[in-house]
């Protein structure tokens, strides 16, 4: 009896035993699985930490936008992202201008004028939105980008309950970004991201604050001087001359005392204006007093300078200011002007800056001596 059951026993429990094997296998590979899983989210996770690290830490608005740019592409292996940023009086725009910060080198940041442009055309305000790219719904999103994606994620920006722009992720793939996905991650991300362009935003306005003079919004004495420094070293290097002009508008005094204060900051504020309309956007006016204003221009030989300076005196002595409570009246300005050729550009930047400065204003003092309403040289 024994003898018949035996082989019948025996693999029977062969049976049991390869089972046990398999199943054996199985969960290791489905161990191995949940392992390889578990390494991926770990780096997923590093890589997000980083990233948040990073803008959480730019301090400038520069830094930030690039970082979005190429640091968020990469960690989430997107094949696209572009930036829209409300800017209703563009301000912003022309702060980040005054700054010389240039936004050509972002193709994919753009501005738009009124949220409702976009709320309109049926975009999200309030959280993201996941699904297929829409060629006529979402093409503005995407109007920088040559190929477009195949799904998207476009991201609400908040701060303080008002939309501030839109992040738009996108990737060739179709089934990247599925409107069935849970947007917890991609939520926290447009938060992250808002908060950082605030903080960003406000930096650059307190530097644009301590920067420039609060009444004419040119720039101010300390910026100007600041630049100066920097441009005869960029001049030496790029081997150009510079120009520097140093202007006061002729007998204020007597303006202030016809028109009163006010009649004299509305002759201020139109003078700057009437500069800046003669200058490219590379040169710099500065308000460095008074009724004293300083420009350089770069890349300028003493021929250019000249042009330029009678331009301006021009502007100035021909045609009448309107003031805001008093009427018109006429005014002049003098003009001291001296370059600084590239083979005189030599020595310590801050000494070539006072150098020329001091040149320039002996020069003004020339044009007040000998009857104002001029351009003189030295
Ligand atoms: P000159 O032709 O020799 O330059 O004579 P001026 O009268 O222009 O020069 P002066 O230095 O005697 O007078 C400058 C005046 O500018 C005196 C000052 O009250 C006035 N001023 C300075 N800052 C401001 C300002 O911010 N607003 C106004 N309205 N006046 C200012
Ligand atoms: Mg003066
Ligand atoms: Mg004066």
């Amino acid at each position: 009896m024994r003898q018949t059951t035996a082989p019948h026993t025996a693999s029977a429990a062969d049976q049991a035993m390869a089972e046990l094997r398999m199943e054996n296998q199985l969960l290791r590979a489905r161990l191995d699985d949940l392992l390889e899983q578990a390494h991926r989210n770990q780096n997923i996770m590093a890589r997000h930490q980083s990233f948040d690290l990073k803008i959480i830490g730019a301090s400038q608005f520069r830094e930030l936008i690039s970082c979005i740019f190429s640091s968020l592409a990469i960690m989430s292996e997107l094949d696209i992202v572009t930036l829209h940023l409300i800017d209703p009086r563009q301000d912003l725009q022309q702060m980040l201008s005054d700054l010389r910060i240039d936004l050509n080198e972002f193709p994919h940041l753009h501005f738009i004028r009124h949220e409702n442009e976009l709320q309109t055309a049926g975009l999200p305000t309030q959280k993201p939105a996941l699904g297929r790219y829409q060629p006529p719904l979402h093409q503005f999103l995407f109007q920088s980008c040559t190929h477009k994606p195949q799904s998207i994620a476009i991201i609400p920006l908040r701060r303080q309950n008002k939309l501030i722009g839109y992040l738009n992720i996108g990737s060739f793939s179709p089934e990247r970004f599925l409107p069935t996905m849970a947007t917890d991650f991609i939520e926290r991300l447009g938060l992250i991201i808002a908060v950082c362009l605030e903080n960003v935003i406000n930096n650059e306005r307190l530097t644009y604050i301590g920067l420039t003079d609060p009444l004419t919004n040119v720039s101010n004495r300390r910026y100007v001087e600041q630049r100066i420094r920097e441009e005869i070293g960029r001049a030496r290097r790029q081997r150009y001359g510079i120009a520097c002009l140093y202007l006061d508008i002729d007998h204020f005094k007597q303006i202030n005392d016809r028109y009163g204060h006010q009649g004299g900051d509305d002759v201020l504020c139109e003078v700057a204006r009437r500069i800046k309309a003669e200058l490219r956007l590379s040169d710099t006016l500065g308000r460095f007093g008074g009724e004293e204003f300083v420009v350089l221009l770069v890349n300028a030989n003493l021929q250019d300078a000249m042009l330029v300076a009678e331009r301006i005196r021009r502007s100035i002595a021909n045609t009448a200011f309107t003031l805001s409570a008093t009427g018109n009246c006429n005014t002049t300005i003098s003009i001291g002007l001296t370059t600084v050729s590239e083979r005189h550009n030599l020595g310590e930047a801050t000494l070539v800056a006072r150098d020329m400065l001091l040149r320039a204003d002996r020069a003004l003092y020339d044009a007040k001596r000998n009857g104002r309403n001029q351009v003189r040289c030295e």
